[in-house]
């Protein structure tokens, strides 16, 4: 199997509360090529989560796409499924997927030109802070904290691109000038 869409394919990766989900919506929003994927999740809404952050589902649910083969890629992450639905962006858009890197590794096996952008916090200290900041249950802050161990060092290697989300307004602005110099380098 292969995704090899027409558009350029960006998978955002880090560990959990580095800012992920919050630096994709912003780039979302500037740049009208771009289209996000709606990944789907076994996870329980969190209070204060937009409805459409994800598509809330059922592990039956979940396990009865797999078996159609619905999606691109899907993983285990702490207990929950998520999965990105294979995805279809309009004519024209590039493709942004926002996942963990067991899933963007999978990415990357499908197509080796996804362009990979790994985000780091500035400190342990601080993603600790933004998860409680979140709102997450402090089980789930040191379970997140953990797995980051793990999950960095792999990010790191497969990474196209690492970034330091410090400033928002910054990450975001680098992230943006990346797109832009690989959408061109893709034109040559
Ligand atoms: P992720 O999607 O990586 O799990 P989120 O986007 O949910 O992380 O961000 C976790 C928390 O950190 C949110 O409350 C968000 O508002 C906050 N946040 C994101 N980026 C920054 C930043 N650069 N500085 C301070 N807080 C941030
Ligand atoms: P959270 O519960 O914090 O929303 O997400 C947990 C982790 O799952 C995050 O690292 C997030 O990027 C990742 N994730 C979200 N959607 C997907 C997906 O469709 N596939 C994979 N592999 N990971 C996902």
């Amino acid at each position: 199997m292969s995704f090899k869409p027409d558009g350029l394919v960006i998978v955002v990766s880090g560990p959990g509360g580095v800012g992920k989900s919050t630096i994709v919506d912003a780039l979302v929003k500037r740049d009208a090529n771009l289209w996000l994927s709606r990944s789907w999740t076994t996870r329980e809404q969190r209070s204060g989560e937009a409805p459409d952050a994800y598509k809330f589902v059922t592990r039956e649910q979940f396990e009865k796409h797999i078996a159609q083969g619905g999606f691109l890629e899907w993983t285990d992450f702490l207990g929950n499924l998520y999965g990105t639905p294979t995805p279809s962006a309009p004519e024209g858009k590039d493709t942004v997927l926002e996942i963990e890197v067991d899933g963007a590794q999978q990415v990357k096996r499908l197509n080796n030109q996804a362009l990979l952008l790994f985000v780091l916090p500035p400190s342990r200290q601080e993603q600790k802070s933004r998860l409680h900041g979140r709102g997450d249950p402090e089980q789930k802050v040191e379970k997140r904290l953990r797995k980051a161990e793990d999950e960095e060092p792999i990010g790191k290697a497969i990474a196209d691109y690492v970034l330091i989300n410090d400033d928002l307004a910054t990450t975001v602005d680098e992230m943006s000038r990346i797109i832009d110099f690989e959408r061109k380098q893709r034109l040559i």
